[in-house]
């Protein structure tokens, strides 16, 4: 009866060996912090399967309308990257470009990038001939409590995801551990699952998680709150846009997570409602972004208000040079975990729509979402201002279409989102910190109204489609 969601991933089939798998059996569930035996240092240890990629041959999918513009395909885009380096400081992209003014806003300094346009487009999408992933661990095979197992397949998730397969056995083993895998590979519950197992088995065990922006705090809570249905399990997320008083009482009761967003939970640390000296497992998600968000300060300050005997947890989509020093600063000898084959998801087909002279862009788009295939659709505009003035000319237009952006509250962003959630609105108009993260179901199209700043924003951006095994379109507007 259950929906059976599968996830399949290329070169799976070159693993290299891993000496924990079941090697140590342990008793029961108790997973809970193992001292680290600092006399095996052989400092981290990496297992990457950047396995090379078996090449299917273009079946291109033809539509109605004609985007392609024939452009030679990169393929240096899906060489394993280990340690990506960021392209040098170029002249931004989008800065020559009309339309919107210039963003950035209070973010701080953003770096802009040329992007070769072959990279936006891929219409090589691997469809059948993808080997199926097949995952060494069944949820039944971990060393987890019961119940939780039960509560994983209640949720519907009949098998580990590639990130999660390869991951769980180090976290219940104690291990800080450097999750490295696109987006929309399951790495929530990567570290959720063990760390939840931590807490049945030590209910006095604390676990904070650190997330780049309020949606993606709140989508860890919501995960989280499947996960411990039935529970004596209890969390607070901590995001700033709502109402800090409530937070304060909350965290008064009893709560072994707390979700949150590094600017608010610092605000509560200084308030001294919350002491990290009580917590012994962090994680940081999408760490990339953090860092990109000018998070690092409050990143540091944090993990040094933390015990030094502590499990620490880093998630990220990429692992840049900044990355990897709070690595070396933070972590101790980390298991590297890499299932990254690809920078754009295999998903998703990607193509560029030419805006020529004299074509109104706002009319080109009109033209694309009129098409009954643009189901869902996710579109990115570069500035706060542009994006609101696109929705609203959009619904002028008689569309249904929602915005998030960082001018709206709180409470009208999880509306907006909301609204799209559940299909009530065909279309939502995002920047890229809005949407940074976000989960959601069956998104039929990412459209790049703008151009993306960075070609990392480009591949968080088009992550949006073609989730949990789906296929999904991505089409960048250039001009
Ligand atoms: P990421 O953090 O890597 O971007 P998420 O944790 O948000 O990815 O997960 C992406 C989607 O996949 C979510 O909708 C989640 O519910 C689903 N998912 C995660 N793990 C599994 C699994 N083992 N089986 C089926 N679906 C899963
Ligand atoms: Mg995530």
């Amino acid at each position: 009866m259950e929906p059976r969601k599968t996830f399949s991933s290329r070169g799976a089939g070159a693993r290299p060996g891993r000496e924990f798998a079941n090697s140590t059996p342990r008793s029961g569930a108790s997973s809970s912090s193992r001292p680290r035996s600092s006399s095996s240092a052989s400092g981290s240890r990496s297992y990457s399967s950047s396995s090379p990629r078996p090449r299917t041959s273009g079946a291109s999918t033809g539509s109605s309308r004609s985007y392609s513009s024939s452009a030679p395909r990169s393929t240096s885009a899906s060489a394993p990257r280990a340690f990506s380096s960021r392209p040098p400081l170029g002249r931004s992209f989008n800065a020559s470009r009309g339309g919107s003014s210039r963003g950035g806003g209070k973010r701080g300094p953003r770096k802009g990038q040329h992007i070769d346009i072959s990279k936006f487009i891929n219409k090589t999408v691997i469809t059948e001939e993808a080997v199926v992933f097949t995952p060494e661990h069944l949820f039944k095979d971990f060393i987890i409590d019961e119940r939780l197992k039960a509560n994983i397949l209640g949720k519907g998730y009949n098998e580990p995801t590639p990130i999660q397969d390869r991951v769980i056995p180090h976290i219940l083993h104690g291990h800080d551990l450097v999750g490295i895998a696109n987006t929309g590979t399951g790495k929530t519950a990567a570290f959720l699952i063990p760390l939840i197992n931590k807490v049945l088995a030590n209910p006095k065990e604390k676990v904070i998680v650190m997330a780049p922006t309020r949606e993606l705090a709140q989508q860890i809570e919501m995960e989280l709150k499947g996960f411990v249905k039935g529970f004596k399990i209890f969390s607070v997320c901590c995001v700033g846009g709502a109402a800090i008083g409530r937070q304060i009482s909350d965290l008064r009761y009893q709560h072994n997570f707390i979700i949150g967003t590094p600017g608010r939970i610092k605000d509560l640390i200084e308030r001294k409602v919350i002491n990290l000296a009580e917590f012994k497992s962090v994680v940081l998600d999408e760490a990339d972004r953090m860092l990109d968000m000018g998070f690092i300060n409050d990143m540091r300050y944090m993990l040094a208000l933390m015990p030094k005997e502590r499990h620490t947890l880093f998630f990220s989509a990429t692992l840049s040079p900044e990355i990897a020093v709070l690595i070396k600063d933070f972590l101790k000898e980390p298991v590297m975990v890499s299932v990254k084959t690809q920078d754009t998801s295999k998903n998703v087909e990607q193509d560029v729509v030419r805006i020529k002279a004299g074509e109104d862009k706002l009319e080109v788009l009109h033209d694309l979402l009129i098409n009954p295939e643009f189901k869902k659709v996710l579109i990115f505009g570069r500035t706060k201002h542009g994006v609101e003035k696109l929705a609203v000319a959009l619904t002028k237009k008689g569309f249904k279409a929602q915005s998030i952006h960082g001018d709206k509250n709180q409470g009208q962003r999880q509306r907006a989102l909301d609204t799209f959630k559940k299909g009530m609105a065909q279309i939502l108009v995002a920047t890229d910190v809005a949407a940074r993260g976000l989960d959601i179901a069956g998104v039929s199209h990412v459209i790049n109204f703008d151009i993306p700043e960075t070609y990392d924003d480009y591949v968080h951006r088009i992550g949006r489609t073609g989730r949990a095994g789906q296929k999904g379109k991505a089409l960048t507007f250039i001009g």
